[in-house]
């Protein structure tokens, strides 16, 4: 029995809207990561088998990690069919907004969902939602937006007709955002909804290797060189930087998903508290941080780069150069020390 349960309010009126709506549009944050195609993709599933028209409209195109779970399926990106999209949104009833809490996070998608008349649901694990739904389920204490999804599948008593293909996703976005179970992996439950998840005859193995592990040489070879050279560590402020300019990238072939976890590299060397990848994408100084021990990057996000997130997982956007970019961290870094955690020991520090 899960511990914690849901707003019994919120189930039936996001019942109601379901029941009433004809064409719904599921969509999730730019630069998508398991959990946001995998809570589409997963109530896409069980929409479908209501009988519903069910679109997934998505900013721009899953990265090549999670082709596992999108081979075959009709997912639209804005990016790649604008009109198409457009029309969806503009035809939908109901909109159900999966995985963040902005709808900056949209991208060039964001004001035809702004425009849209339709219901609007939001199902998110982010701190702070901003409030555009007409329904808002936002749980930032838990793992994930596919835990969250699960949860409310569960109290729509749909657990019994969740097929493999559903639940297949939301298994993916479990273990994306939990990295394996290694972060946000400390409440009971996750490992109960892990169970049923389970029982739909899922093969776990098979979606940390291809969600967590398969990598092209390239990619491999672009990491280890991003730590090798162009790792910077920041000992008095416990804190590493990687910057990759658009040359380091073209040297790799960069695609799209190449450098997922490099952020996270840094956090293996004791001592070191937050970790800030920065990256020269061609509309954006894309940035992503992760910490240790409740240092909020999510702070140095928000301040720094117009971003946001959860406390030790977050990341940014900056327009302007790489080095004005990283002249901007380093200028304000001193700020954040009072945040970091009390050193142990000298040997440990
Ligand atoms: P990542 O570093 O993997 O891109 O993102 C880590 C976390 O930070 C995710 O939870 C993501 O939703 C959030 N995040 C990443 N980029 C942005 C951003 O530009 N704005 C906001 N508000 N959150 C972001
Ligand atoms: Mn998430």
């Amino acid at each position: 029995m899960l511990r914690k349960t849901l707003n019994d309010h919120d189930i039936k009126a996001l019942r109601e809207a379901i029941d009433a709506a004809r064409n719904i549009v599921l969509t999730c944050h730019v630069r998508p990561d398991g959990d946001a195609i995998g809570s589409t993709l997963g109530l896409a599933k069980m929409l479908e088998a209501e009988g519903k028209n069910v679109a997934v409209v998505t900013p721009d195109t899953a990265p090549r990690s999670l082709w596992f779970l999108t081979k075959g399926e009709k997912l639209v990106p804005h990016s790649q069919y604008p009109e198409y999209a457009e029309r969806l949104i503009a035809e939908a009833d109901l909109i159900i907004c999966c995985d963040f809490n902005d709808l900056k996070r949209l991208d060039a998608l964001a004001p035809f969902v702004e425009a849209s008349g339709a219901k609007k649901v939001l199902i998110d694990h982010h701190r702070e939602p901003q409030a555009f739904a007409d329904i808002t389920f936002s749980e930032p204490e838990m793992s994930s937006t596919c835990e969250l999804m699960f949860r409310i599948l569960a109290a729509l008593g749909l657990y019994d007709k969740m097929s493999r293909d559903a639940a297949r996703p939301l298994l993916t976005g479990l273990v994306t955002d939990t990295r394996n179970f290694s972060v946000n992996c400390s409440q009971p439950d996750i490992y109960e909804i892990l169970q049923r998840l389970l029982d739909k005859d899922l093969n776990k193995q098979e979606i940390v290797r291809e969600a967590l592990e398969l990598r092209s040489l390239n990619s491999l070879k672009l990491q280890a060189f991003a730590i090798s050279e162009r790792l910077e560590v920041f000992e008095a402020h416990r804190a590493a930087l990687i910057c990759l300019d658009k040359a380091d990238l073209d040297r790799f072939h960069y695609e799209k998903g190449d450098t997922e976890g490099l952020v996270n590299k840094p956090l293996e060397v004791r001592g070191i508290v937050y970790s800030i990848y920065m990256r020269e994408d061609p509309d954006c100084i894309k940035v992503s941080a992760r910490s240790v021990e409740n240092f909020p990057v999510n702070k140095i996000c928000k301040d720094l780069f117009g971003g946001g997130g959860h406390l030790m997982a977050s990341g940014g956007e900056f327009h302007g150069t790489l080095a004005e970019c990283r002249a901007v961290l380093l200028e304000n870094m001193g700020s954040y020390d009072k945040y970091l955690p009390v050193r142990k020991s000298k040997k440990e520090n």
